[in-house]
């Protein structure tokens, strides 16, 4: 638009100037024309009464006009020399007395009685010269200090025509025919302003289409110089076709000016159009890095960065608009072993899935974002109440627990939710999300495939995580704050006992108890590990010596089963405490079974080989642990809870746990099923063939003076066999 404009402002400016210009041109030009019209008719005035000098100013004349009259000497020296020399239309001699002695017309001799034509123009300048004369107007000539004798011209109007009108005197040249001072005979001349006369102007003064008229022709074409008489009266006008250079010039430059013009206008049509078109490619690249730093490749969610922005911007929204606010983190469960078993294409096509599952679910109006590997982030805000955030969890958590068809194979995976209500005041959005993620961290540890809603005193757990480390380092050295604990293991068909599964506890003095899950990750990281894992075995096999035929299950991590010399401690525990190695079963969990750890297999052919039985504990990720277990024999496999609480009358789990239990056993491997919480689970479970219960249902983890009660009970009674297997 700018551009566009100044080239119309820049062309009518240039164009107002050339007119401007060339009318100013045209102006001077007629002024210039005009003067000149001026001065050439002032010199053709001039001229007629320097033509009549030739003649009038001679001796001849004088005699043959007045001394000795001989009119055939004046009609071929005066009139029609005058006629033929100097073009004059008419003339006249007049005597001393005024009279007509001659008159030429067109260049032959006239009656004299023609004079009458010409009198009413003619006599006026005669008194005009007697008069001179009369004043001593001859004076001059006649002492020999003037060559030229007093002579009256002007323009006039004759016989309806503008001409000029010249009178002089006839006098003697050689002054030796002297005369009476009013007694000169006079030679009157006229000269019209006609046709012929204004194109011998023409000619010489390139006039164009001049001419003389009485009347202003008014032709705006044309320029007019009026011609007056010595006194200023109207005779004529002068009028001819205006010389207009300017005009010419604008003529002959304008096709030249326009053309100019018409390139100029496409060359910069063109410029406006490539800088347009270049700056919409700009601003089209613009966009797309902007949607690129802003979005998510692989799903075409809104990224971290965004996703901060956002909740930056609605928290300060919020405190103006008075909205709720919701933020859930989202967390899958078991993800890295799907990528690292299916490869990183398997991946990325789950981790597509499940943004396109959450946008089914959670719909267009809250914004989901990836926030990293397989972390995701909802923002929920609404104008009237506190959205549902639990209920929109399990949503997602039923969504994303439907199968996935990844290169062919059904995967499963679970998701964990933290949540946080922004509730009353500001809030950081750091502050926000750090809640969220401590809900999340509460929801993975608290078994996984959940929703946590943050609560304050989850802040206070984690702060204690910083200080676990040196607490359970004390901890250890310390006889009274770490113990084990006993699950019942149930057969599935008689509902007896048959073993228990031995749980690490931490009673802290300050604390009260913090979660395995909380302390045993810690003492993985650090190495205590080995102290606590042997401790937990040592009083397992205490228990397992007291009761022989009762299987008894201890949680070994990967660090332990890494540990070269940890097959040697576990029989020298064994012996130690003279437990059965039979009735000792060791949990280890599936990342064992990817790592490709020699060592740890090699400890857990050397346990098996002695008769420990080996479980795999959280059992329930899917298809491919079954082709490890291959590689690997074990005697028992656990389904993991997460997934036994989501068996309910035709979910799909129901489908797979029972493919489960079926590949297990055609294998020749056990089935238990953790965290057995409802009789309908356990119902279910009984029905697909699992032979061994855990869980809520049946007993949460009880002392170890318990267990041994339990196992006194009659009710618990070994059969002949001691114990259960697979069938
Ligand atoms: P895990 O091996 O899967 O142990 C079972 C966990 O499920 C126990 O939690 C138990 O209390 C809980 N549980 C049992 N029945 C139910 C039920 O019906 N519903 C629910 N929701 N939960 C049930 P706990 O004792 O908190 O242990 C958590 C985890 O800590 C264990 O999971 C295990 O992986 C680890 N852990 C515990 N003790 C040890 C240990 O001595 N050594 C090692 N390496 N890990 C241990
Ligand atoms: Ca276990
Ligand atoms: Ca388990």
């Amino acid at each position: 638009m700018p551009v566009i404009l100044t080239m119309v402002v820049t062309a009518a400016a240039v164009l107002g100037f050339t007119l401007w210009s060339t009318a100013n041109i045209d102006e001077r030009a007629v002024e210039r024309q005009t003067r000149m019209v001026a001065h050439v008719l002032a010199a053709q005035r001039d001229q007629v009464s320097h033509d009549q000098e030739s003649v009038a100013v001679w001796d001849d004349a004088l005699f043959a006009t007045k001394l000795s009259p001989d009119l055939d000497w004046v009609d071929t020296n005066l009139g029609i020399w005058m006629h033929d020399f100097f073009g004059h239309s008419r003339s006249v001699v007049l005597d001393g007395g005024n009279q007509p002695i001659y008159v030429m017309e067109n260049g032959a001799a006239a009656p004299v009685d023609h004079y009458g034509q010409v009198a009413a123009a003619v006599g006026p300048l005669v008194m005009r010269i007697r008069q001179l004369i009369a004043a001593g107007g001859m004076t001059q000539y006649n002492l020999g200090r003037k060559t030229v004798p007093p002579a009256v011209v002007e323009f006039a109007v004759v016989d309806n025509m503008p001409a000029i009108v010249s009178i002089m005197p006839i006098v003697s040249d050689t002054r030796d025919l002297v005369q009476e001072p009013g007694s000169e005979p006079l030679l009157a001349d006229i000269l019209f302003l006609d046709g012929a006369f204004a194109e011998r102007l023409t000619d010489q003064y390139l006039f164009e289409n001049a001419r003389f008229s009485l009347t202003d022709s008014g032709d705006p074409g044309k320029a007019v110089y009026p011609l007056l008489n010595s006194a200023g009266r109207f005779i004529a006008f002068f009028e001819w076709t205006r010389d207009r250079p300017g005009q010419t010039l604008l003529r002959h430059t304008a096709p030249a000016f326009a053309l100019a013009f018409l390139i100029a206008v496409i060359v910069v049509f063109l410029l406006l159009r490539q800088l347009r078109r270049s700056s919409s490619a700009l601003e089209a690249g613009r966009i797309h890095a902007e949607y690129q730093a802003a979005h998510d490749r692989l799903t075409g969610l809104p990224n971290r960065s965004s996703f901060d922005v956002r909740l930056a911007q609605t928290l300060t929204e919020r405190q103006t608009a008075g909205a709720y606010l919701s933020l859930l983190m989202l967390d899958l469960d078991r993800f890295k072993q799907i990528n690292d078993t299916l490869g990183h294409q398997a991946g990325d096509e789950l981790i597509r899935t499940v943004g396109q599952r959450l946008r089914a679910t959670v719909g267009d109006d809250m914004l989901i974002a990836r926030l990293g590997g397989d972390e995701f982030g909802i923002l929920a805000v609404s104008r009237e109440r506190q959205i549902n955030a639990i209920a929109l969890s399990n949503r997602i958590i039923d969504a994303i627990g439907q199968a996935f068809e990844l290169n062919h194979f059904k995967a499963f995976v679970g998701v964990s939710i933290g949540i946080v209500h922004a509730t009353g005041g500001s809030a950081e959005p750091h502050e926000l999300i750090r809640k969220a993620d401590i809900a999340l961290y509460e929801a993975k540890s608290a078994g996984r495939n959940r929703a946590v809603v943050y609560q304050e005193h989850m802040n206070e757990l984690l702060q204690l995580q910083h200080t676990i480390e040196a607490e359970l380092r004390d901890a250890l050295k310390q006889t009274d704050q770490l113990s084990v604990v006993f699950q019942p293991l149930v057969d599935q068909q008689n509902r007896k006992v048959t073993g228990a599964e031995a749980l690490a506890r931490w009673n802290h003095p300050k604390y009260g108890q913090i979660s395995p899950a909380r302390f045993i990750p810690v003492a993985e990281n650090t190495g205590l590990i080995e102290v606590l894992g042997e401790f937990v075995l040592r009083r397992a096999c205490e228990l397992g010596a007291k009761a022989p035929g009762r299987d008894i299950a201890v949680n070994i991590s990967p660090t332990q089963l890494r540990n070269p010399k940890f097959a040697m401690l576990v029989f020298d525990i064994l012996r130690q405490t003279g437990m059965r190695p039979t009735d000792l079963e060791l949990e280890i969990t599936e990342s064992i079974l990817l790592d490709d750890e020699h060592i740890s297999a090699q400890n857990l052919q050397t346990l098996r080989a002695s008769g420990i039985h080996i479980a795999l504990d959280d059992f329930g990720t899917g298809y491919s642990s079954l082709s490890y277990l291959k590689r690997y024999p074990v005697d028992r496999i656990k389904i993991d809870r997460s997934f036994v609480n989501q068996l309910a009358p035709g979910h799909v789990s129901v489908a797979i746990a029972q493919a489960i239990v079926t590949l297990a056993h055609a294998m020749d491997i056990s089935v238990t099923a953790e965290g057995v919480e409802t009789a309908e689970q356990a119902d279910m479970l009984g029905i697909m063939g699992c032979n061994t219960l855990q869980g809520f249902l049946f007993s949460a983890a009880v002392l170890p003076t318990k267990i041994e009660e339990i196992f006194a009970d009659p009710a618990n009674a070994l059969d002949r066999k001691g114990r259960t297997k697979a069938a």
